[in-house]
């Protein structure tokens, strides 16, 4: 059995079930209510935390893995292992100004005092600029600190920096780049560590699947070697002959990011019927 912590309620909450049920555990309805819950057809309990207490429950082993974001376990300096990057939740920690500051280079942070709820995080950032800034720690809101007097700068999350500019700040130093990781206890029992695998196997290929498009297609037999060498698949494209004498069908796998590149080059070299479908896992 191994023990999973994620966030209760929260911005990661709904990811982190939705990582689960990809790869094929299931999970009562509302179980989100209790503490902790079984999952029906693996061997793994979920434990429902706040997301600042993740890091701590994994480091003491009352969870053997959890999910949280990188830029709480970077604050919460536990002894905790990153397993895996999984690409959601994607924000980062930025130094902000009031908008009117003319600010153009870290040393103008002398002197200042910078209202955070990431003290840690913030502490090593400014001794490896020997900077000397009053950290003023507090718990949430910190965006409105200099319009209240609390505070000349902040030092917080930021998505899309709206928010920084609805308080007239201006954001001037990113200091790290946080998403959603997995992290573990990091002397994990062989048994709890082949869980781990089992299910950082099953979360890869639903990752993967997502990066790529399947692909069918029919062509004139002498276009067939071009088109060939635009669809390379995953060893090669499968061909099969249609019933229409000189034509094939050509199945393969393309990369999402290049999907609408190859239907050009595709459509130029006589493809014809072209169908692009998801795939939902992938293997390889
Ligand atoms: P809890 O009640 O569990 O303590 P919280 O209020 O501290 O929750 P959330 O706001 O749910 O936390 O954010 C959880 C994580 O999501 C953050 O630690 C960060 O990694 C990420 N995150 C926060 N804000 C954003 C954002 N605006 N865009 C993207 N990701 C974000
Ligand atoms: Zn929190």
């Amino acid at each position: 059995m191994i023990t999973m912590a994620i966030q209760k309620s929260g911005r990661l909450s709904e990811k982190s079930l939705n990582l689960l049920k990809e790869a094929g555990i299931h999970l009562d309805n509302g179980s989100q209510k209790r503490l902790l819950t079984r999952a029906r057809n693996f061997p793994l309990q979920v434990l429902y935390l706040r997301d600042d207490d993740i890091p701590e429950s994994v480091a003491d082993g009352v969870a053997d893995i959890g999910i949280v974001g990188l830029n709480v376990v970077e604050e919460k300096e536990k002894p905790v292992k990153i397993v895996d990057r999984l690409g959601f939740a994607r924000c980062r920690l930025s130094i902000a100004v009031p908008k009117q500051m003319d600010y153009a280079n870290r040393q103008q942070l002398n002197g200042l005092r910078i209202a955070t709820s990431y003290p840690n995080i913030l502490r090593k950032f400014l001794q490896q600029h020997n900077i000397e800034a009053t950290i003023h720690e507090i718990s949430g809101s910190v965006e409105v600190a200099p319009g209240i007097g609390m505070s000349d700068a902040i030092f917080d999350i930021v998505s899309t920096g709206s928010t920084l500019i609805s308080n007239g700040l201006k954001e001037v130093e990113t200091v790290i780049e946080s998403e959603a990781v997995m992290i573990a206890t990091p002397d994990l029992a062989e048994e709890k560590q082949q869980l781990l695998d089992k299910l950082r196997f099953r979360m890869q290929a639903v990752r993967k699947a997502e990066q790529f498009r399947y692909i069918l297609l029919n062509a004139p037999n002498e276009k067939l070697e071009t088109i060939t060498r635009i669809l390379p698949g995953m060893k090669s494209p499968t061909i099969m002959p249609l019933a229409t004498e000189g034509w094939s069908s050509v199945h393969s796998v393309i990369r999402e990011d290049e999907f609408w590149d190859i239907i050009e080059q595709l459509k130029a070299n006589g493809a014809q019927g072209i169908l692009v479908v998801p795939i939902e896992k992938m293997i390889l």
